[in-house]
């Protein structure tokens, strides 16, 4: 099974592609194009990219198909096969495919086929791009151009990059070999950012005990133009970063690196640490996963944490970036009516959007928060959740074993001589919809640390749970706040006069004027909050260490 990959006219943005397929026998062949990708679970249906598909024999002759769904096409009986068709390449993302003048990039679960019934068979994948001589990608290389996939779960998690330039940089941790490639301008120190990398790669293969593949790729899209993306590989990662230019200042430096230690954690959870409802993945249609909380929450708050076990980030810095993951939870209710289980259930609906008010809970915000506490919880009972994850991954990833949510939650159990505290922990904040945030404040001050609530500077927020955006337009009303009966989402104030404990508002709804009375809530809404360490306990050097 050989895939060909060609670029005729790089700024059409369509790459053609061909698929040569022997020993079909007497059966039909069919092919399925993944309806999504792994790392995002939202359907993209990548088939709406294809054009120019056709099938000839050994000999040229035409051989007949017929699509059976959007992303399935069935061929009739030949000795051999090679389906030709084109693949439009203009998205650029970490998941996506982009073709320019400068290069070729192509995440392969994008654009090539699963012929069903041959999974299991060994894939190759050829590159006929001699304009683009620099060449990358995660799969197992066979010479210059051809790529070898030991089925199509690796092709389907893989990525390629052919350049005019790439630059590239290596090191060796513990017998695995890390390549960083870059494709773009590079506005930054290469040995600070090198040390930096070997320093939050050895700390995690030091707790995890070693590293599951022998050769791991960052390939980094540094753009001219604001972008911040990752996605996860078994033997890689693909981090689009812009403009590159700001590269330059530390706190942009810490931002990249925060999301490529994010990633790298993925290599253990997610890639081989996995649910077993993604194990293997049916990229043909929607799977449902409650695991959220440890696929993005436990991976988000663990790549921040292992910044600061390294010594990457200072103390101050860790507690900066999880202020601002503080930050963003604080905004949102949607906890008071969907929990994270349900909420990662649900990823497929609306899980990569903003979603009607106050529906569902971020699993990379909220779970990193609960990971927190689960963390704290299990360092004042002596253990941590990097031991939680270390078993998991000698329980399920290393012998590739999917788990199920309660076989985690069973996991930390055993690790614990007295549960009463992280079973109501469950059932409170992971199965129930608790404010997490007084908890949170307690956990804080396990390790030292202060959270402290500020109420913002905005008079309306502040008081009346009214948060405004252009044009002075309610984007957003507090449910708790008496301003929740009154105003909608979308009234236009016109005119506001304080008077005291009331607030007298003249607002437009679609272009209608209406007067009203609003009364200043009881408590203030929306506070923002601050984190500091005040002083250094037991826990906290358990904890950052
Ligand atoms: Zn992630």
């Amino acid at each position: 099974m050989l895939f060909s990959i060609s670029s005729h006219t790089p700024t059409s943005q369509f790459i053609q592609i061909s698929l040569e397929l022997d020993r079909i026998g007497g059966e039909e062949t069919i092919l399925q194009l993944p309806a999504w990708r792994a790392g995002r679970y939202q359907l993209a249906d990548y088939a709406q990219n294809i054009r120019n598909f056709s099938v000839v024999d050994s000999d040229g002759n035409l051989i007949g198909f017929e699509k059976k769904s959007k992303n399935q096409w069935k061929i009739k009986p030949a000795n051999s096969l090679k389906i030709s068709y084109e693949y439009w390449a203009g998205k650029m993302d970490a998941g996506s495919a982009w073709v320019d003048d400068q290069q070729v990039y192509l995440n392969l679960v994008n654009c090539c086929f699963e012929v069903l019934g041959r999974e299991e068979e060994e894939i190759n994948l050829k590159l006929l791009l001699n304009d683009y001589p620099e060449q990358v990608s995660t799969l197992f290389p066979i010479s210059k151009s051809v790529w070898k996939a030991s089925n199509f779960q690796m092709l389907a998690d893989s990525t390629l990059l052919a350049a005019k330039a790439i630059t590239h940089w290596s090191y060796v941790i513990q017998e695995a070999q890390f390549h960083i490639w870059i494709h773009g301008e590079i506005y930054f120190d290469p040995s600070n950012f090198l040390s930096h990398f070997q320093s939050f790669t050895a700390q995690l293969i030091q707790d995890f005990g070693e590293f599951p593949e022998k050769e791991y790729h960052f390939i980094f899209q540094l753009l001219p133009y604001t972008h911040y993306h990752g996605v996860e590989h078994r033997r890689g990662t693909v981090i689009t970063y812009g403009p590159s230019k700001n590269l330059i200042d530390p706190a942009e430096m810490e931002e990249l690196l925060g999301v490529s230690c994010h990633e790298l954690y993925h290599a253990w959870n997610v890639c081989r640490i996995r649910p077993q409802e993604l194990l293997p993945y049916d990229f043909s249609k929607e799977t449902y996963t409650n695991a959220g909380l440890i696929l993005e929450g436990v991976t988000t708050y663990m790549g921040d944490l292992y910044l600061l076990k390294s010594g990457v980030y200072d103390f101050n810095t860790y507690a900066k970036h999880l202020e601002k993951i503080i930050a963003r939870e604080s905004t949102h209710q949607g906890w008071k009516n969907y929990t994270i289980a349900e909420s990662s259930f649900d990823l497929w609906l609306d899980g990569y959007q903003t979603g009607i008010p106050d529906r569902k809970v971020n699993i990379y915000s909220r779970g990193a928060l609960l990971s927190f506490c689960l963390d704290i919880l299990l360092i004042k009972q002596n253990s941590s959740l990097s031991k939680i994850m270390t078993k998991m991954w000698n329980t399920f990833g290393k012998p590739m074993k999917g788990y199920r949510m309660i076989e985690f939650e069973q996991l930390i159990q055993e690790e614990l001589s007295v549960t009463e505290e992280i079973d109501e922990f469950f059932r409170e904040f992971v199965h129930g919809k608790k404010d997490l945030f007084p908890f949170l404040k307690t956990c804080f001050e396990v390790v030292g640390g202060r959270l402290e609530e500020q109420p913002d500077n905005d008079h309306l927020l502040t008081h009346y749970g009214v948060r405004i955006a252009d044009h002075n337009e309610i984007i957003q009303i507090h449910p708790d706040s008496p301003a929740y009966s009154l105003l909608m989402r979308g009234d236009q104030i016109m005119d506001q006069k304080n008077l005291g404990e009331e607030l007298n508002l003249k607002i437009s709804r679609k272009g209608r004027s209406i007067d009203l009375l609003i009364q200043k809530g009881i408590k203030s809404y929306y506070p923002s909050f601050s984190l500091q360490f005040v002083q250094e306990t037991p826990e906290q050097i358990r904890w950052r260490t």
